[in-house]
């Protein structure tokens, strides 16, 4: 049984106001950061005493509005952080929630051990990458974060704490898993690790000249351990979809004479500086360049100087390799004020060729190019709201300012229309756009109507929502909800 809070949340939990990571999207919510399980329970318990609805939130690296609750409560529960166990021999790992990916590797590569599946940056929480069911640059390979979580934890609405693995409801912890934090609070997890023998990959570099290529090439080299493609959104015609695919294979055992060394945490920093310039002042160089111009001249120099290695291998640290985002910090101010939205489409194997070929030429039709264009490969699995096929995966960030914005909704709307006659489907951690009529084709009403009946029994009250949840996915799956309404301090909050 929690303690009881002290100070009611109406009067203690401080307005903040908060943002996805891409920065386009804000709400004023109420916030708190307790420290302990026991504090979380709490905390729980009194936002259902006074009415208030609960949003989690990790690191707040979702993209848009998964970690974000309008004029309701949200708890950030990255405090709730410690390591619980580590078995050296086996690799499986065990941690409190709100503990990151680099506070994880930091702690086991010494021994040898690397998450199976990361993300693009180190900073998300564990529970975080679980609650979205995170993908790598290796999914074709070994598939999603999900699948290498052996057991967890789940704080319900009615304050029970479920102990969740494949054994023990199963049916509930494929739905927690990718189920967006709406069934209860990941306060602990046991994870499978991946054995390393060395602190580098062998790493490949290929360029290609348009997107048939790319599919070929990259085709090719699923033998590999990862495989991950920069796409040029920018040219069109004949050099439509160029790139540059990077590949990595983990080195086996006696193939580094320098393993031990290579295994060292400080092997395996980030650079501090990057041509010269500290890291932390590149964002402003960058922001210089972010415009259809100025992406358009990085891009034609990056594709022309990713020749220079084609073909070549070399190697490189895990932490070089697999965060690459994290090179440049705060490289999302460079978007300017009005920030970005990624937008992730997934598309299955038979129709992927040509539906990327028209997203791509669509967007830029539209006078809206993507800045940063990502293709992956994967493979579906059997989470409950899983995004994951048999096919590929397109990447794409735009930025958005007052002039554009409209122009942009209208087409992502027009994309995600052709990417569902492709039978595609979309990733909420980078979703700001989707309607509940597109999750509904994308995810079917069975799917969502079986987490909704979870939902149901875990949470009758309806505690537990986000604003992702309320604009895309809540109207399809439960459509019924009662409309959370705005309280007049929350209207006195100016965005
Ligand atoms: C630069 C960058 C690169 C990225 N690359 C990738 C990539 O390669 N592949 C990929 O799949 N994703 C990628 N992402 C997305 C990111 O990995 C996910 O959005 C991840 O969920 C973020 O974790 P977080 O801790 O920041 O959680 P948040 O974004 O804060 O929250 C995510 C979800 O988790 C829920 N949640 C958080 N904590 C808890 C808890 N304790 N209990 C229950 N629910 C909880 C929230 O309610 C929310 O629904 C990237 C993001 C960035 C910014």
């Amino acid at each position: 049984m929690p303690r009881p809070l002290a100070t009611p949340l109406r009067t203690k939990a401080p307005w903040r106001v908060l943002a996805g990571f891409g920065g386009a999207g804000h709400a004023a919510c109420r916030f708190a950061a307790p420290e302990t399980v026991e504090e979380l329970a709490a905390t729980l318990e009194a936002a259902k005493a006074e009415g208030l609805t609960v949003g989690f939130r990790g690191s707040g690296r979702s993209y848009g509005d998964a970690a974000l609750n309008r004029e309701g409560l949200v708890i950030d529960a990255t405090r709730i952080n410690r390591m619980l166990r580590w078995e050296p021999e086996t690799g499986v790992f065990e941690a409190e929630g709100g503990m990151t990916i680099e506070g994880l590797w930091r702690r086991t590569i010494e021994d040898g051990y690397w998450p199976a599946v990361v993300p693009g940056t180190m900073h998300p929480t564990l529970a975080g990458c679980v609650s979205m069911n995170i993908h790598g640059k290796n999914n074709f390979r070994v598939g999603s974060f999900g699948e290498h979580v052996l057991e967890l934890d789940l704080l319900t609405p009615n304050g029970e704490l479920l102990t969740l693995s494949r054994q023990q409801r199963p049916e509930l912890f494929h739905a927690v898993i990718g189920g967006m934090g709406l069934l209860g609070a990941i306060t602990r997890l046991k994870l499978q690790l991946k054995r390393v023998h060395s602190g580098r990959l062998s790493v490949g570099s290929i360029t290609t000249r348009n997107l048939e290529e790319l599919f070929d090439a990259f085709e090719a080299n699923l033998h590999e351990d990862y495989a991950v493609a920069w796409v040029d959104c920018m040219p069109g015609g004949s050099s439509l979809g160029r790139a540059q695919i990077h590949t990595a294979r983990y080195l086996e055992p006696g193939e580094d004479p320098e393993a031990q060394v290579s295994l060292h945490v400080e092997r395996q920093g980030l650079p501090g500086h990057i041509l010269g310039v500290p890291k932390s002042s590149l964002w402003r160089i960058m922001r210089l360049f972010t415009n259809n111009l100025g992406v358009r001249l990085t891009n034609f120099a990056k594709y022309h100087s990713s020749w220079l290695s084609h073909d070549k291998r070399y190697l490189q640290s895990h932490v070089g390799f697999a965060f690459l985002l994290d090179y440049v910090p705060n490289w999302r101010l460079a978007y300017g004020p009005g920030g970005l939205i990624q937008y992730q489409v997934f598309v299955p194997y038979d129709t992927a060729r040509e539906c990327l070929r028209d997203v791509l030429t669509m967007c830029q039709q539209a006078g809206q190019p993507s800045y940063l264009g990502v293709l992956k490969r994967h493979r579906p699995d059997d989470f409950t709201l899983s995004y994951a096929l048999d096919g590929w995966s397109l990447a794409m960030d735009f930025r958005v300012t007052p002039k554009r914005q409209r122009a942009l909704w209208e087409l992502t709307e027009r994309l995600t229309e052709r990417v569902l006659a492709a039978g595609g489907k979309f990733y909420f951690a980078k979703d700001s756009v989707l309607s509940p009529a597109n999750v509904e084709h994308a995810y079917g009403r069975e799917r969502l109507e079986r987490f909704a009946a979870l939902k149901q029994e875990l949470d009758p009250e309806r505690l537990l929502t986000t604003d992702l949840w309320r604009r895309a996915v809540a109207p399809v799956a439960t459509p019924s909800a009662p409309l959370v309404a705005p309280s007049p301090e929350a209207a006195a909050v100016s965005l």
